[in-house]
Formats: structure tokens, C-alpha cells, sequence
């Protein structure tokens, strides 16, 4: 059978770049067709059809025509335009930091329902105005688990017990998370991490976004619980992300 010339899949749009005069590439999730780039051709001139409807995070309803470097944006419907996340600088700067996390660890065509769920769940919270810092954690979370590498909170990573309030305990990204102090390790002692900073990521954990979202935290505890799930996150991309960057300086003029 020939392969269908034309396809419709939902997408939402993680990056895009401009091409030549008038045409734009997009990096899209697909939930079934994974990761993978589209041409979208004239859509910088004013009197395109597809003009604004291919904004970045948006959720689309795409056709798309097989083509021979890249998949051609044929039709597209908006279905989430997100427009609350977008009037907010410092959400916005957060979507762009998951975009990029989930950019930057998906391969091409791998299908990939469970993250693209996962990604769509977080631009819902940012579009409903949770504060951007607790959704990019608990994403961070969920995130990391769907690839497989889990940020372990409540366990040694070297002998698996179970670590009791008051106990002493490293925080080691490299290994996989918390570890006890019976074990010869690097000398990084919590990396900055204290006992309500581990109580924190422990309700990330466990606990769902909602209440968390409703908590009154210490701003330093918090801050404790960004930096761990930044070496932790930095760790398993193996460098930092590029966005982090723009994230930091939107914040520091808030
Ligand atoms: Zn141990």
C-alpha cells in the first residue's frame, strides 16, 4: 500500500525558526508520531491563511503532506491558543524552559502520547494562572519519570532504605537523587538542599499540583527545591537548558 500522501495529526509547536523569505520550520509533538519538523511555507507574508495560528505551545489541528526534508503544513485549527500564558511574561519564559526539555530529550517520529499529555497538562496550569514556578517543578517530575529516570526522594539510591525524617542525607543528581551518609560519595554533602527543601520535593512527588499550588512556602525553600531539580534536570540532559537563561533574567525584573 502507498504511503498516504497527506496525514492529520494534533500537534503543539515546541520551536520554530524562520526559513528563506516567507516560510517558517516548526519543531511539533505529536502524540503518535513523536517529535518531528514541519514547514509551514509563506506564513510570514500578511495575507497567509496559516498566518498566526502556529504560535509556539499552541495546541493545533494539523494536515500535513509528506514531504521530502520536511513534513508540509498544509491546514491548521487552532485548539488551545493559550493566550493567559502568553500575556504573562514569566510564563511564558517557562513554557519556552519545558518546550525545551521536551525538545531536547524526545528522538524524532518516537511516539510519545504520555508526554504530550504531560506537556499540554502544564500550558493548561500556566494558562490558568498557577504560579510558574510550581508547574515547571511538578513537570520536572513527571518529566524526568517518563524518561525512565526518576528523581529518587524518598529512598537511598545505594541501599534503598528508607531515609527517616532526621537523618542526614546528600543530594546527588549523578546517582539518581537522595543518598545516605553511610555511603563514600562525592563530598557535595544536601548541594544546598535542607530537610523542608527535601519536604518540598517530597510533595512533588506525591502530592498533586493543586495543593501544591496552594501552599505558602518560604521563598528560600522553594528556591532549594528549583536548584536541586536544576542539577538533577542539567544531569540528565547533560548540559543546562538555554532557556534558563531568559527564565532567570524575566524573573529578576518581576
Ligand atoms: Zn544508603
Amino acid at each position: 500500500m502507498p504511503v498516504p500522501r497527506v496525514y492529520k495529526t494534533n500537534a503543539v509547536v515546541l520551536s520554530r525558526f524562520d526559513l528563506g523569505e516567507a516560510d517558517r520550520v516548526l519543531t511539533l509533538l505529536t502524540p503518535h508520531d513523536g517529535k518531528l519538523k514541519a514547514i509551514a511555507k509563506g506564513v510570514r507574508r500578511p495575507q497567509s491563511r496559516l498566518g498566526g495560528s502556529l504560535e509556539p505551545f499552541a495546541e493545533l489541528h494539523l494536515v500535513l503532506a509528506h514531504g521530502r526534508t520536511f513534513d508540509v503544513v498544509t491546514q491548521a485549527t487552532v485548539l488551545h491558543a493559550w493566550l493567559a500564558l502568553r500575556d504573562r511574561l514569566e510564563s511564558t519564559a517557562t513554557a519556552w524552559y519545558l518546550s525545551e526539555l521536551v525538545e531536547r530529550s524526545t528522538e524524532e517520529r518516537a511516539p510519545a502520547p504520555r508526554l504530550y499529555d504531560l506537556f499540554l497538562a502544564a500550558c493548561e496550569h500556566l494558562d490558568a494562572g498557577l504560579p510558574p514556578g510550581r508547574v515547571a517543578r511538578w513537570f520536572e517530575f513527571r518529566f524526568t519519570d517518563e524518561l525512565g529516570l526518576r528523581p529518587e526522594v524518598d529512598r537511598c539510591v545505594e541501599c534503598d532504605r528508607r531515609l527517616e525524617a532526621d537523618e542526614e542525607f546528600r543530594w546527588v543528581p549523578a546517582l539518581g537523587g537522595l543518598l545516605c551518609i553511610a555511603h563514600p560519595g562525592p563530598n557535595a554533602e544536601r548541594a544546598g538542599l535542607s530537610r523542608d527543601g527535601l519536604r518540598l520535593l517530597k510533595a512533588y512527588r506525591h502530592v498533586d499540583l493543586e495543593t501544591i499550588a496552594g501552599l505558602r512556602l518560604p521563598a528560600l525553600v522553594e528556591a532549594e527545591a528549583e536548584q536541586a531539580m536544576r542539577l538533577f534536570v542539567r544531569h540528565v540532559l547533560e548540559r543546562e537548558a538555554r532557556s534558563l537563561e531568559f527564565l532567570d533574567e524575566v524573573r529578576t525584573r518581576r
